[in-house]
């Protein structure tokens, strides 16, 4: 591969960078979609919560109905002394296998046209003046130059703090103070009690300040769910002391642990996620959640494509991804939330309110979601 030149090189295939190269394939662009991990979606970080909107309903039909482990359409809210505060009925989406559904739109990806190179880490940016030329990479050992007219930076959530973004010199214009990153773990449990499979909910207090003063449970099967920590140690501390999860985890066993970066909680996403010849996508333009990535994956094809038409691959003409994705409800929509700052005397009226923000701002914003090729 070495000194070979694509139209477009893809960094990672997660949602995005899978969305992207099919997009761009289906186009004709002759494609390379590389990936560090020997195996498309492993390991696991997520927990497979695809927020319902018309997008995920195009998906899903592609996907398969029967991929869906559980359907959610509740909310439920504990206050931090571990009582029911408020249910709310949303347009919540589905659970899926994560793995599953990274493998199927990679497949989809290789299916349209695009080129796939496993186990190759991008290791460095091939860089001119301010343009972006190619990637240096790892692949069998060796390391390899590989250029292309437009490279889509996928690399997820590390992207801003040590991958392409970082690399490439973009974060320069972002001027946004306070990024934060933290690390998260989705531990899996058979036998939790009391599970709803309709519902998401979500418990807040300083026991959970390693996860932003929160804890979601996740429902998948009968008795079967995930609850997102910040580490291991924060788990056993949680099922010692907390009045709800005291009882409910009791004879819960752990089955599987995920763990992962949260992206841009609460920094948002970059302004500016283009320079000549690089795109930005899903976590690495500090977007947090699978269909945030995927749209924005789409929506990067969409401009490459326009781009490599034109033979223009300049900042000026990228930065259309830019105006698109700014418009879209993606880029006003965060998943996250910090509760961390919150004193817990004044949580309970604070949830009230809170209840209606989450309520109205973002999963009213999350089940808006679409995006229509050109
Ligand atoms: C614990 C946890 C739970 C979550 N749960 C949910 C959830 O339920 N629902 C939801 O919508 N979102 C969830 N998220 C967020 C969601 O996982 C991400 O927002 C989403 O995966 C972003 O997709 P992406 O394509 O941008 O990046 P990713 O899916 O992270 O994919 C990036 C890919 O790039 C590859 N890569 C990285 N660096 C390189 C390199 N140098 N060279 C080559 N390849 C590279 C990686 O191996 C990876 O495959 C969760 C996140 C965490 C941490």
């Amino acid at each position: 591969m070495e000194n070979q030149k694509f139209d477009v090189i893809i960094v990672g295939a997660g949602p995005a960078g899978s969305l992207a190269a099919r997009k761009t394939a289906e186009k004709g662009l002759n494609v390379l979609l590389v990936e560090d991990h020997k195996e498309i979606g492993r390991p696991v970080h997520c927990s497979g919560w695809i927020n319902g909107c018309p997008y995920t309903e195009k998906l899903i039909e592609e996907f398969g109905r029967e991929e869906i482990i559980t359907p959610v359409d509740r909310w439920r809210v504990w206050t931090p002394s571990g009582e029911f505060a408020y249910e709310f009925k949303f347009n919540g989406g589905y659970f899926v296998d994560r793995v599953r559904l990274d493998q199927f739109l990679a497949i989809k990806a290789i299916q349209a046209g695009a080129n796939l190179s496993i186990r190759t880490k991008v290791l460095d940016l091939i860089k001119e003046d301010e343009k972006i030329l190619g990637v240096i990479i790892q692949r069998k050992g060796k390391t390899e130059k590989i250029f292309s007219d437009i490279l889509i930076g996928c690399d997820g959530a590390g992207s801003i703090p040590a991958g392409i973004a970082k690399k490439s010199g973009i974060l320069q214009f972002d001027k946004k103070k306070g990024r934060k990153y933290f690390p998260g773990i989705q531990i899996e449990f058979l036998n939790i009690k009391d599970m709803d499979p309709g519902v998401i909910e979500i418990f807040f207090g300083a026991i959970f300040d390693k996860n932003l003063g929160s804890a979601f449970v996740s429902p998948l099967k009968e008795g079967q769910g995930l609850v997102g920590f910040g580490t291991f140690k924060d788990y056993l501390n949680v099922k010692q002391k907390h009045p709800v999860f005291k009882q409910r985890l009791k004879n819960a066993q752990v089955f599987s642990v995920r763990g992962g970066l949260y992206a841009a909680l609460i920094g948002e996403a970059l302004r500016t996620g283009t320079m000549s010849g690089l795109m930005l996508c899903g976590d690495a333009v500090g977007y947090h959640g699978i269909i945030h990535a995927a749209i924005s994956g789409h929506m990067a094809a969409d401009v490459a494509v326009d781009a490599i038409n034109d033979l223009d691959f300049s900042k000026e003409k990228l930065q259309a991804y830019d105006r698109t994705r700014r418009r879209h409800p993606i880029t006003r929509t965060k998943l996250g939330i910090s509760f961390q700052n919150l004193n817990e005397e004044n949580l309970n009226s604070f949830l009230k309110e809170q209840g209606e923000i989450i309520n109205k701002d973002i999963f009213k914003g999350l089940g808006t979601f679409d995006y229509q090729s050109k």
